[in-house]
């Protein structure tokens, strides 16, 4: 036989998941009841009423659904994409391009708009590909691209697929809980999510929400959706009124998403969203004064997910592993293009704390020192306590 489980308890820092609150761990521990239990189908409406405050949209049909953040964009695409459609895809890192892959799965003849690795897409170029393809269905866009940091502006694509009857479809996955998501000011008729980013939970369910006008795209359809699991018009039979079978909820992780929401309304959005970006101004007064520079372009970084460009002659390798193995700490390398260029710092739910970013600091400078990086430790913790301190005063 096998040994009891005992995994390292690491402090999670990367992209993800996310430290869990312990408050959610003691939620999972509770006893499981059926699918269809009365005391069930109230952690339903209470998961779907703090969705729907938290995503700031009136939407009816929005829930968790069974699977993680990647689960979440393909049942948003696979609703909206019949065989033959076309889909405006905004790449400008590694989540963009998963979903110009989904939607191109899902039979959509896909035009991308694109922006280089660290920088936001710009909306006239939305514009643009709306002018050229007035056809397109869809306009697909990452509000936080976890592979370089950026955070993409949403004041002004909303209004420009509404011109063009295109529907606005937005990933949430590493915003949602940390910043300011405002689905139905934005003009977003679809969104998704995770739990395992900004929410604090375990991964294994993911909050997605349609708009009345992506259902009638639904409804319109000619075609069944090509997906049985995630056909929205049967999902909803089990998380509208009707409550009827479609597959068994995933009783567990649903407590843990109730949970993951009732802390974050327990804490106030204002506030939380604040120790966000606290946490994430902190840790790059740290790493600058390491004489390291952000990756992602000023001005449009997300605060969850913070991109430290290393320095010439940084070892990535020996420096992730040294965090793992003598500090239980996971941070993020590069992926693709940047993959040994730069680093990933998570932010996220629990874990935006002014104790873990004095930890990892304090951390990279004994690494720091002994690699020979820095000739004296302390001005990374430094920097990031005059930050803490000026926003105390
Ligand atoms: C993590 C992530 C996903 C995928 O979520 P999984 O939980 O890994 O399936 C999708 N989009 C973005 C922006 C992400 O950060």
């Amino acid at each position: 036989m096998s040994e009891e489980l005992n995994p390292h308890l690491r402090l999670l820092l990367g992209p993800g998941p996310s430290p869990v609150h312990p408050r959610i761990l003691k939620a999972m521990s509770t006893h499981v009841v059926g699918h269809l239990d009365p005391d069930f189908l109230a952690v339903m409406d209470d998961c779907q009423g703090m969705l729907r405050a938290l995503f700031n949209t009136e939407n009816q049909v929005t829930f968790p659904v069974s699977g993680t953040g990647s689960a979440a964009m393909e049942a948003s695409v696979c609703n909206i994409i019949e065989p033959g459609d076309k889909a405006i895809v905004c790449v400008n890192g590694v989540f963009g391009g998963r979903m110009s892959d989904v939607a191109s799965r899902y039979g959509a003849d896909v035009v991308t708009v694109e922006a280089p690795w660290g920088q936001p897409i710009d909306p006239q170029d939305v514009k643009a590909a709306l002018d050229a393809n007035p056809d397109a269905v869809m306009v697909g866009v990452v509000h936080a691209e976890t592979s370089t940091g950026v955070l993409q502006p949403m004041e002004e694509i909303g209004a420009m697929c509404r011109e063009h009857g295109a529907l606005l479809l937005l990933d949430c996955v590493t915003s949602l809980g940390g910043v300011p998501v405002e689905l139905d000011k934005w003009g977003v008729e679809v969104a998704y999510s995770g739990t395992q980013k900004c929410l604090a939970c375990p991964p294994g369910v993911a909050p997605i929400t349609f708009s009345e006008r992506a259902l009638g795209k639904v409804r319109e359809r000619k075609s069944k959706v090509t997906s049985w699991y995630f056909d929205v018009s049967m999902v909803e039979k089990y998380w509208g009124n009707e409550r009827v079978y479609h597959h068994t909820g995933p009783i567990t992780m649903n407590y843990a998403i109730r949970e993951a929401l009732r802390i974050i309304f327990d804490e106030g959005l204002e506030a939380r969203f604040a120790r966000h970006a606290l946490a994430s101004k902190a840790l790059q007064a740290g790493v600058e004064a390491f004489g390291m520079s952000m990756f992602a372009q000023e001005g449009a970084r997300t605060p969850t997910l913070n991109t430290v460009a290393l320095r010439e002659g940084m070892d990535d390798g020996a420096v992730r592993k040294s965090l793992l193995n003598d500090f239980n700490i996971e941070i993020g390398g590069g992926l693709g293009a940047v993959a040994g260029k730069i680093w990933r710092i998570g932010m996220m739910g629990h874990g935006a704390t002014q104790a873990n970013v004095v930890y990892l600091l304090s951390a990279l400078e004994v690494i720091f020192s002994k690699l020979g990086y820095i000739t004296k430790a302390g001005d990374g913790v430094g920097a990031a306590s005059q930050v803490y301190a000026d926003a105390a005063s």
